[in-house]
């Protein structure tokens, strides 16, 4: 499970592992994306 930040509903969600995409951006650092469960904005968040 990953704990993000939707901007939409300005609290933080819960989603499974499975529905999440981890990226990797162009400095190298890893980004988690994945969709509110609750209103379909996309979230991301840098992990280490
Ligand atoms: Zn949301």
């Amino acid at each position: 499970m990953a704990e993000m930040f939707c901007v939409k509903c300005k609290e933080k969600k819960t989603v499974p592992d499975d529905q999440t995409t981890l990226e990797k951006t162009a400095k190298g650092r890893n980004m988690l994306r994945a969709i509110c469960p609750t209103c379909g904005t996309k979230m991301t968040k840098f992990t280490k």
